[in-house]
């Protein structure tokens, strides 16, 4: 039985010229600054969001992880929303590795993070306090898209209050498609983003971390400490150059997908929040486990949780959607 796997777009495997990609690239020891794939990637990405340079890590957490450390010193403050990735899901590593106190604030509906409760947590400059030094927001989040004059207004309002400001952009490109613009119209309000590889774009590892030279510098120095040096790391850098190149556009139809789904199961009867791109966060209830297991029997793989999220990628088909719509028909009828 074939598996639908939607409890997220990190699942997806590399497709066959994703493969090829990888076979053929160019290697060398990128701890020396020698491996050329990885440079490429580096490069590529930096130009194309508009930015001096680029480093390639690991993981999304990594590449949050290292700008906030190059963004801010021992005893710093950053300025985060409630749930966002880095403050809720990456271990408190910014707290702990970093000893960067963060300052988690309620977002909005919308995603964003409202300016003026923002700036009624920035401290002023007195001993007794955390020096606040960021913005961090997050872009899709939770698959919503922030709206452009939105990140606007962020950028004059960090540079009113001399603050820095990064984005995780994990799934930069689902807002990018969504929206119909170049990348460029959302990264261009930022200092540091990180883009995820791995997620909807269907690397298998990987993320970059764009920004100023300066600010890559002391990553690429934070990124040794932390133990993400990688030697012949093109193998993985021409998967996720592969993924920039051929994989972009086809995130608008993860996104059709996640609408059919949406639609199909308020169909159903189910309260399903707006969809924008490509997560459904469909209300389940005290029916998550039966579902699940439900589900599951049928080839669909699901998380449990009352609040359920459902994530489409490049492993999820129209037909694929039509299938789990049907698992979820008859669980209403068992
Ligand atoms: C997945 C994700 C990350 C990074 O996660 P890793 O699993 O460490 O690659 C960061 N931010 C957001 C919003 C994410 O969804």
């Amino acid at each position: 039985m074939p598996i639908i796997d939607l409890r997220s777009d990190t699942v997806t495997l590399p497709t066959p010229g994703m493969r090829e990609a990888m076979q053929a690239a160019e290697l060398g020891d990128d701890v020396y600054g020698e491996d050329p794939s990885v440079t490429r990637l580096e490069t590529y990405l930096a130009d194309k969001l508009g930015f001096a340079a680029g480093l390639f890590v690991p993981t999304g957490t990594m590449s949050n992880l290292l700008g906030l450390m190059a963004h801010c010193q021992r005893g710093d403050e950053y300025i985060v929303g409630q749930q966002a990735h880095t403050y809720k899901y990456e271990g408190g590593g910014a707290a702990v590795l970093g000893s960067i106190q963060p300052q988690p604030i309620e977002g909005e509906a919308d995603g964003s993070l409202d300016l003026a409760k923002v700036a009624a947590a920035i401290k002023m400059d007195d001993f007794h306090f955390a020096r606040t030094r960021l913005l961090a927001l997050e872009n899709t989040m939770q698959g919503k898209v922030l709206p452009l004059d939105y990140l606007a207004a962020a950028r004059e309002f960090t540079h009113k209050h001399g603050l820095s400001l990064h984005l995780d952009g994990a799934r930069l490109y689902n807002a990018s498609v969504k929206l119909g613009v170049d990348p460029l119209q959302i990264t261009r309000h930022f200092d540091s983003v990180s883009v995820c590889l791995s997620k909807g774009l269907g690397a298998p590892v990987g993320s970059v971390l764009c920004g100023s030279d300066e600010l890559i510098c002391k990553a690429r120095r934070l990124r040794k400490m932390v133990g993400g040096g990688m030697r012949q790391a093109g193998l993985l850098a021409a998967a996720g150059l592969y993924a920039l190149e051929h994989q972009v556009e086809r995130l608008a139809q993860d996104h059709a997908n996640a609408q059919a789904l949406g639609e199909g199961l308020r169909a159903l009867g189910y309260s399903v929040e707006p969809v924008q791109t490509n997560m459904v966060y469909a209300q389940v209830g005290e029916q998550a486990n039966s579902l699940k297991s439900f589900l599951a029997e049928r080839g669909v793989k699901l998380t449990a949780a009352p609040r359920l999220r459902m994530v489409t990628h490049l492993d999820v088909s129209a037909d694929d959607i039509k299938h789990v719509l049907k698992g979820f028909a008859d669980f209403k009828q068992s």
